[in-house]
């Protein structure tokens, strides 16, 4: 998860989360063949997946507080639909509300389930896969960070907060990894991304280009929103289809989707920061490389 270095937030990172594989599950299953083939679906039609609750401490004051500002069944649902469309659909230009169907060849993981459990830990919250099957992953969250988020800052709810980190974890329960072998810094920065664009911002989280690239979580995140719009609309979703099979390779990586090395795109960006904030904000027509890109993955040359 995210937060400065002071907090509990860096002490225990994110696993970086094993690549979801094909489930071992009897075909019949809704969503078994989620993987097999390319995906032609609307946004609206993800294959469904299973989410569960765990309330591990029924005692824990934290537990009332989850329970308060949390639907259960709703707001977890609409995280998923949320994660799913910033992995893999794109804004729709003509409509900046919508987002256009996801493109033919998208490769999406297999996650059949996902377990929000509540527990006494130390941290924040981890993702981890099953033991018993990859496909279906855990969320743990810990109710003493939660007893922390309940004197959260004016004009920032707890609710928000809660929002926010489920939702940075639900990224790595649906993210590609490079089969494990991605960068680190680059899976939080992934999930901080969609975090940031779903709205869930932590009032601490600032824009700053430190000494690199990635330091993950909203470093990376703002990161990858500038080359979202500096790139394209579809960089995010295009570094993510990237991650998807091949090893993770830094000197051709980002070479080969941007055509310029990630250390030059990082010292772009850094310059951008010093800019006065108009001239900063304003990318000129950023979406067409990217969306030239896009075209040519979803007719598959
Ligand atoms: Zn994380």
């Amino acid at each position: 998860m995210s937060k400065s270095s002071a907090t509990p937030y860096f002490q225990t990172m994110s696993p970086v989360p094993p690549e979801p594989t094909p489930s071992q599950a009897p075909p019949s299953l809704a969503t078994a063949t989620r993987e097999a083939g390319p995906t032609s679906t609307t946004p609206s039609s993800f294959p469904k997946v299973k989410l569960r609750l765990e309330l591990r401490d029924l005692s824990h004051k934290s537990t009332d507080l989850f329970l308060k500002n949390f639907n259960s069944a709703k707001d977890f649902a609409d995280l998923v639909e949320i994660v799913e469309k910033q992995l893999y659909t794109c804004t729709n230009h003509e409509d900046a509300s919508t987002r256009l169907p996801v493109p033919s060849h998208t490769k999406i993981p297999g996650t059949r389930s996902v377990t929000l459990i509540l527990r006494d830990m130390d941290g924040v919250a981890y993702t981890t896969g099953t033991d018993i099957d990859n496909d279906h992953k855990e969320i743990h969250l810990s109710l003493s960070y939660l007893n922390h988020v309940a004197s959260q800052k004016a004009g920032y709810s707890a609710r928000t907060e809660i929002l926010g980190v489920v939702c940075h974890e639900l990224v790595h329960c649906f993210q590609w990894n490079a089969r494990g072998t991605c960068n680190g810094g680059l899976i939080e920065g992934i999930a901080d991304w969609v975090r940031l664009n779903a709205g869930f911002i932590p009032p601490h989280w600032k824009k700053e280009a430190g000494k690199s690239w990635d330091t993950g979580y909203q470093n990376t995140g703002y990161f990858l929103d500038w080359i979202e719009k500096t790139r394209g609309t579809g960089s995010v979703y295009m570094i993510n289809q990237a991650l998807y099979h091949k090893k993770y390779d830094n000197d051709t990586f980002w070479k080969d989707l941007f055509d310029q090395s990630v250390d030059s795109l990082w010292k772009e960006y850094g310059e951008s920061l010093k800019k006065p904030k108009d001239e900063s904000e304003s990318f000129g027509d950023p979406n067409l490389k990217m969306q030239i890109r896009i075209k040519k993955e979803v007719e598959g040359s």
